[in-house]
């Protein structure tokens, strides 16, 4: 991309402030008067004063008390006004940047939440590699939008006009400062050159050593453990010793390159002072005294903005790399999730899976032609070895994925027919992982449904048996949930399900963090809420799995073993190796021996 291609990106986000935008360059222009001004006043009063000095009959205070009072008012209120004028142009300037980085931040955040699973879960777009993409974007997006439209806009205009108007006054002077321009130009873009390679190295460290600062803090146990504070310790110093060493070189480089700026601008305005010297010496017609002093300051105005340039040319060049990563975001339509029309009040629950293939964006091929039927109004239990594909079935079923090949029907619609919203609200899921949000238990709890009643979210609460626990907190409902236990947060997330309602229920290991009495009274509210929907359950419990009314056992994405607990258990095979090795595991025979 490049600069003409970012502009072009940005202005559709900049025009919706085309009003305050006007604004701002009205301002600019104004003030880009204004600066010429001191010079313009100098360049007069010079002259009067030399006037005074050399009129016939001798110096009169009084006059020259009347000039100085006409000069300092002049630019006083010149002052005053361009201090009003800069005020003005910043605010506008700065309500630009702001709104524009709202936009895009909420533009994104709209953009994230409508893409499909597949998105989140292929290579680069980790969860901090995306938060880190849209970041940088939009802080030097709105940063280009700054530096255009505060900075370099003002500048510029500013320069031009000095410029003209030293042309204006004398071609030869003109010339000499317009040639200046091209030697400032050559330095910067060699002072950018040069900083390029570093600043990266620079960033790259930056974010290096951040990480392991990260990484420390959430490793504390495993690191005090090992005993390997030296270790970690010794880490940082060599990534703080790159940091130095590469944040010596990039100002290095910078000073060098500043001072030779400032050298060249040095060389411009002796350059200006000699040649306008020479001319009111040669009398040139329209030179006098004044003029030293009015191209001096004039010229001064033209190499401010060519100062700043460095620094604007190095945001640029930043601006340039994020963007593509950020607009890469904006413009993903092929990442946003399908949805179909079909929408269903009274959805029975039965679905059907047919000769389905599928591999997840990594490259595993998770499912492979795998068919089968979850009936309505039962409870089916997905059992297998870690990784066989139990939770690639809810993924598929939950339409967070699409199979690569065969097809997914619920009611005997095709998934990809499904509203997918209309879907979602039919299902109810409960994960092994955690999935609780920051904030107190009831709105987490309440998200199952936003305009449940205080009441029924405390019935919720009772129906995943964590009323009493909440309750006996010092803060009740209002508690923070992240400070609870695994074990609760998997029942604020079971109580969340209840809320909801929905008559299909997708458990995927829903006790896996529990303690034994809490597995058992969620095993009572799990029979309590099985009647009468379609439930699929994934677990390792035994004691869940015989009590569905169908099994499915998978290996290596594939349907080994289907069929009700007690036939699949005697057709032998994989069920029974893991039904024996979970009863050995359990002691199954000393617990009946101390139960009888
Ligand atoms: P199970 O639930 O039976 O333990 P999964 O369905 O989670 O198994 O995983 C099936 C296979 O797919 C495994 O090889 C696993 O590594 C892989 N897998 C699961 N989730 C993802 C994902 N988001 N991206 C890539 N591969 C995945």
């Amino acid at each position: 991309m490049g600069v003409f291609g970012l502009l072009r990106k940005l202005l559709p986000y900049v025009l919706p402030y085309r009003w305050l935008l006007l604004a701002a360059l009205l301002l600019t222009a104004l003030g880009a008067v204004m600066s010429q001004v001191n010079a313009i006043v100098l360049d007069r009063a010079v002259d009067a004063i030399n006037g005074l000095l050399h009129i016939e009959g001798g110096f009169e205070w009084g006059r020259a008390a009347r000039l100085l009072l006409i000069v300092s008012s002049v630019l006083i209120g010149k002052e005053i006004l361009a201090a009003v004028i800069t005020f003005g142009q910043r605010i506008f300037g700065e309500k630009i940047r702001i709104n524009v980085s709202r936009d895009f931040s909420l533009r994104v955040v709209d953009r994230i939440l409508s893409f499909r699973m597949a998105f989140f879960s292929s290579e680069g777009n980790e969860a901090g590699k995306v938060q880190t993409r849209i970041d940088r974007g939009v802080m030097s997006l709105s940063n280009t939008v700054k530096n255009f439209f505060i900075d370099i806009l003002p500048l510029f205009t500013s320069a031009i006009m000095a410029l003209a108007l030293m042309f204006a006054a004398n071609i030869y002077v003109g010339m000499v400062a317009l040639a200046i321009i091209p030697v400032y130009f050559w330095i910067t873009a060699r002072q950018g050159v040069r900083m390029k390679g570093w600043r990266r190295r620079v960033f790259g460290t930056h974010q290096a050593l951040n990480h392991g600062i990260m990484n420390i803090l959430e490793s504390m146990n495993v690191i005090k453990s090992f005993n390997r504070e030296r270790v970690e310790a010794d880490r940082q110093a060599a990534l703080q010793d790159d940091s130095t060493v590469q944040q010596m070189q990039t100002r290095r480089i910078s000073f060098l390159f500043e001072g030779l700026k400032s050298f060249v601008e040095q060389i411009g305005t002796v350059l200006i002072i000699i040649l306008t010297a020479y001319l009111v010496l040669i009398d040139y017609p329209g030179m006098s005294i004044g003029k030293i002093m009015y191209h001096v300051l004039l010229f001064s105005n033209v190499s401010a903005p060519i100062r700043q340039l460095h620094r604007i040319y190095d945001d640029l060049n930043d601006a340039l790399i994020y963007a593509e990563g950020f607009f890469g975001l904006l413009e993903a339509d092929e990442e946003v999730e399908p949805s179909g029309q079909y929408k269903s009040e009274m959805v029975k629950g039965r679905f059907e899976l047919r000769n389905v293939d599928f591999t997840y964006p990594s490259g595993t091929h998770a499912i492979d032609n795998l068919s089968m039927t979850i009936e309505p109004g039962k409870t089916t239990a997905l059992v297998g070895l870690s990784g066989a594909g139990k939770s690639t079935i809810v993924n598929l079923l939950d339409k967070f994925y699409s199979p690569d090949s065969g097809s997914v029907t619920l009611d005997g619609v095709n998934l990809k027919e499904w509203d997918t919203a209309s879907l979602r609200d039919n299902i109810g899921l409960v994960l092994q992982k955690n999935h609780i949000f920051s904030g107190t238990i009831e709105e987490n709890i309440r998200y199952g449904k936003p305009t449940a009643t205080r009441q029924e979210v405390e019935q919720a609460a009772r129906q995943a048996y964590i009323y009493d626990q909440i309750v006996a907190l010092p803060d009740g409902f209002e508690s923070q949930a992240l400070n609870l236990s695994g074990g609760q947060q998997q029942r604020i997330a079971i109580a969340r399900m209840f809320l909801k309602n929905p008559p299909i229920i997708f458990l995927d290991e829903p006790t896996a963090s529990l303690d034994a009495i809490a597995t058992e009274q969620i095993k009572n509210s799990i029979d309590a809420i099985k009647q009468g929907r379609t439930v699929v359950i994934i677990s390792h419990n035994i004691g869940q799995i015989i009590d569905s009314d169908e099994i499915y056992v998978l290996d290596k994405g594939r349907v080994v073993q289907h069929g009700t607990p007690d036939d699949v258990y005697h057709q032998g095979g994989l069920y029974k190796q893991i039904f024996d090795a979970s009863a050995r595991s359990m002691n199954a025979d000393k617990i009946a021996s101390v139960l009888s």
